[in-house]
């Protein structure tokens, strides 16, 4: 039987239409998620056929999400893609290599490794590997932190991203945590013995976007910077320096799929000494002609749409879509400051901001309220506040600030 007819065969009509019904979703305010045609709730014993199930996906796939490049959407840490990386996300899914194995994906591999080389000097680190986000990027380097100089502890400060206390059960480490300052920037002065330790180093905490004293710890045995979020900076000049002392650290991570505006799962761990971290974190064997390196068994290239879209923006293009987001963060703090309603945690160091109305105790309630814009909610202190988070380079600071004080009033 012919590729066509087992449904594996490039098909023209079929392709279009999927580009189509995205095209006229994308175009259209957002739909009720409501299909006319519910979904079966149990697996159909007969197909619908690929152009029917198109037709019956959309409404639910297409209409049902989330708008993340929309200009009330000014909330998480998520961003809206590039078409470049649409395209490129195609061409994996309709190979589907496997960089398990070089038999199964001869080109990939290289072009993972190419983007990891683009990146990594932006770090002072050698080499890496691509991960699924930056949960799986911190367990990546705390394994080998474990691994190349037995640390029997993580240390990061009470601000840190909860895959790092999540990282620390997994790999049967001692967790502990550092005080922050008032900015939420971990104390160094309360760091204690490290010696025996992986310290962990934010730079952009998830509430808050703050930036623990990256060239703190140097007597850690291992100095690991979460720059989940704020990492991408470093491709900004204007901005890098934000980011320096994290030359010194023994690996980073870095999320992709936020502020390098890339399809999930796309992320980094990079390492200083990465034949040493490799070679800590690779298991051999088997049907295996090399090694597999890392958690994941099975992996696809996500490198390619990270490497397309560095290729085809280049340092400068990233960095202004980045630094763009740095300004819209800056507008909505400048708005924020001056209105007499409103209040301010503080100022905005990564494009994360977080504030609220002032007197307004159910900011959840004011949440749900909101119409036309987006904000997401952080906990700081034992007390709430809206957050907002500049991934989007699309977004209008003036209608959040409307939204909020619509819904508030
Ligand atoms: C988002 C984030 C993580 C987790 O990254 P994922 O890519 O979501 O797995 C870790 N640390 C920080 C500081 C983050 O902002």
């Amino acid at each position: 039987m012919a590729a066509e007819n087992y449904g594996f065969a490039f098909d023209p009509d079929g392709l279009a239409r999927a580009l189509a019904l995205l095209r006229r979703y994308l175009g259209a305010r957002p739909a009720s998620a409501a299909s006319e045609r519910p979904l079966p709730a149990t697996l159909p014993e007969d197909g619908l056929g690929e152009l029917e199930t198109l037709e019956a996906l959309a409404p639910e796939v297409l209409g049902g999400a989330a708008r993340l490049g929309d200009p009330g959407m000014f909330a998480h840490m998520d961003p809206p893609t590039p078409w470049i990386t649409w395209a490129t996300t195609l061409w994996n899914a309709a190979l589907n290599q496997n960089l398990l194995h070089p038999d199964t994906a001869p080109s990939a591999r290289e072009i993972e490794r190419r983007a990891v080389a683009w990146l990594a000097p932006f770090f002072a680190m050698e080499g890496g590997q691509m991960v699924a986000g930056s949960t799986l990027a911190n367990l990546t380097a705390l394994w080998a932190a474990r691994e190349v100089r037995g640390v029997e502890e993580v240390v990061a400060s009470e601000a840190a991203h909860l895959s790092v206390r999540k990282a620390a059960a997994l790999l049967g480490l001692r967790f502990r945590a550092v005080p922050v300052d008032r900015g939420q920037r971990l104390q160094a002065q309360a760091l204690g013995d490290v010696r025996n330790a992986a310290l962990v180093l934010t730079a952009g905490t998830t509430a808050t976007g703050a930036i623990d004293p990256l060239e703190c710890g140097e007597e850690a045995a291992w100095v690991h910077v979460d720059a989940a979020w704020a990492g991408a900076l470093r491709l900004s000049g204007r901005y890098a320096p934000l980011l320096d002392g994290i030359e010194y650290a023994d690996s980073v991570a870095l999320s992709a799929h936020k502020w390098l505006f890339q399809p999930k799962e796309s992320a980094l761990v990079l390492f200083a000494r990465w034949p040493e971290a490799r070679q800590a974190i690779s298991f051999g064997g088997g049907y295996l002609s090399v090694p597999n390196v890392g958690v994941a068994g099975s992996h696809g290239a996500t490198a390619a749409p990270l490497l397309a879209t560095l290729l085809a923006w280049g340092r400068r293009g990233v960095a202004a879509r980045i630094e763009r987001c740095m300004a819209l963060a800056e507008e909505l703090a400048s708005l924020v400051r001056t209105h007499p309603e409103l209040e301010i945690f503080a100022e905005p160091s990564c494009g994360v901001l977080a504030w609220r109305p002032r007197g307004i105790d159910d900011l959840r309630g004011l949440r749900a309220r909101m119409r036309g814009a987006f904000v997401s909610l952080a906990k700081i202190d034992e007390s709430l506040w809206l957050r907002s988070v500049a991934a989007n380079p699309m977004a209008d600071p003036a209608l959040v600030i409307e939204a909020v004080l619509a819904a508030g009033s």
